[in-house]
């Protein structure tokens, strides 16, 4: 399959031409038709599988299309590590520079206050850890009302570190309509729950 037959829009096209992919790779191929149709994914991938791009791509398609004036942000994605939140974050750059979306990396370790000033200019998309993430909600700082896809990205990860209990609480505050794509290496039982708790009807996508 070519790129430009996955569905993809052509300002997201040509940012994937600029970064030089000729193809996309199994997991893209199968989960971003599905994530077009705005469909739930349980994707069980490692990183290296080129799994950013698989929800990166069509998440920029989708908010692109559909902006809305207000500026509150309408997609969280949810990584464990500040590393792994900076480099989504640097793909969501590389992939979204033709599209005018507008992200926020929330991390710990660095200021609340240039986090919270970009918070207040208007946001499309938050990239966060869940940590710095529940600090910035729980001092008012974030609106979640406005959520329409959610990404969980390295939920064994998660489990590890200990995050599951920050995980639901986060889910708890967004909206119940909302398209929710599920990433994990593993799948032991504790994920399995998470994901059929958090999921309708998902494509589940093993690579
Ligand atoms: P990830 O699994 O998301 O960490 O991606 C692993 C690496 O593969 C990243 O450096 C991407 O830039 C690269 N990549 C992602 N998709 C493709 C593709 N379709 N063709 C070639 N490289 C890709």
């Amino acid at each position: 399959m070519l790129f430009s037959e996955i569905g993809l829009g052509p300002e997201v096209l040509r940012a994937v031409e600029d970064a030089g992919y000729s193809q996309p790779t199994p997991i893209q191929e199968k989960a971003i038709p599905w994530v077009l149709q705005g469909r739930d994914v349980l994707g069980c991938a490692q990183t290296g599988t080129g799994k950013t791009a698989s929800f990166t791509l069509p998440m920029i398609d989708i908010l692109a299309s559909g902006r809305a004036r207000a500026r509150m942000p309408r997609s969280l994605i949810l990584e464990p590590t500040r590393e792994l939140a900076a480099q989504v974050a640097e793909n969501f750059e590389v992939y979204g520079k033709y599209n005018k979306l507008n992200m926020a990396l929330l991390i710990g370790g660095e200021s609340f206050g240039d986090q919270i000033k970009k918070l207040e200019r208007g946001v499309d998309v938050l990239i966060a850890t869940p940590g710095r993430m529940m600090d910035l909600f729980d001092r008012g700082n974030i609106l979640l009302s406005d959520i329409k896809i959610l990404v969980i990205d390295e939920a064994d990860r998660m489990l590890d570190m200990g995050f599951i209990p920050d995980i639901e609480r986060i889910v708890g505050l967004l909206p119940k309509i909302r398209q929710t794509l599920f990433f994990s290496a593993t799948m032991p039982p504790e994920i399995r729950r998470l994901a059929d708790a958090f999921l309708m009807n998902p494509r589940e996508i093993t690579v």
